[in-house]
């Protein structure tokens, strides 16, 4: 059984696939064994050079082994300049869009923002929202705008939030460990039991997402 990891900041994690989070900054990133992702982070402009960040990014995505952009997204939660966040995420859509790479989307309170820039950009690579755990509506309207999933602990902690993981399409589902301790296992266990389906089938569909998505060529895996 694969448990796919879609979003982590854990080096040290064991698990069989995970794609593993670079900031820009940090780039290029020399290990070829790990699958990762690679962005500018809304909450660092201002603190890094966003032009090389860019470049970077854009090197970064010949790696064979760098499988999406990001986390990059809008935050309205913090006080950055939201133009900026604006013009930074716009510019890592192209590149992802350009590299055929899927999006891994940081968003906080800015889910119009972020449906209306998906909308203009006619973007057809999966746009995917990491840690997801917003309301119902949201939900119903990123579905509509062909949105992607990424579940963590704080959804599947709360168990109000039950209906709104029932109502994700199966199809469209990832689960993530991102910065907190928790083993992406128990989070497998965790979603499989408020879906009420067991662990091997909920591993299986996330499985064929990851497939599908990504390409079934990156399994078996490289570590
Ligand atoms: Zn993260």
């Amino acid at each position: 059984m694969h448990e796919i990891d879609i979003h982590t900041h854990q080096v040290k994690s064991e698990v069989s696939i995970r794609i593993l989070n670079i900031f820009a900054q940090d780039l290029p990133f020399l290990n070829d064994k790990s699958y990762y992702s690679a962005g500018f982070h809304p909450w660092h402009i201002g603190l890094v050079d966003p032009e090389k960040c860019l470049e970077s990014i854009e090197l970064a995505t010949s790696q064979r082994n760098m499988l999406a952009v990001g986390e990059c997204g809008l935050d309205l939660s913090v006080s950055i300049d939201f133009a900026m966040q604006e013009f930074y995420f716009r510019k890592q859509t192209e590149i992802a869009q350009k590299h055929s790479k899927p999006l891994i989307i940081h968003c906080v309170r800015a889910f119009s923002e972020l449906m209306k820039i998906k909308k203009e950009t006619k973007s057809d690579i999966p746009w995917i929202i990491h840690g997801f755990h917003g309301n119902q509506q949201t939900a119903l309207q990123l579905m509509k705008h062909n949105f992607y999933f990424s579940i963590g602990k704080s959804l599947l902690s709360d168990q109000r939030k039950k209906d709104i993981l029932k109502l994700l399409p199966a199809d469209r589902l990832f689960l993530e460990t991102d910065d907190g301790n928790t083993s992406i296992s128990e989070i497998y266990s965790l979603a499989a039991q408020m879906l009420n389906i067991s662990h091997e089938d909920f591993a299986a569909t996330v499985l064929e997402n990851f497939k599908r998505l990504f390409g079934s060529e990156k399994l078996p895996i490289l570590i």
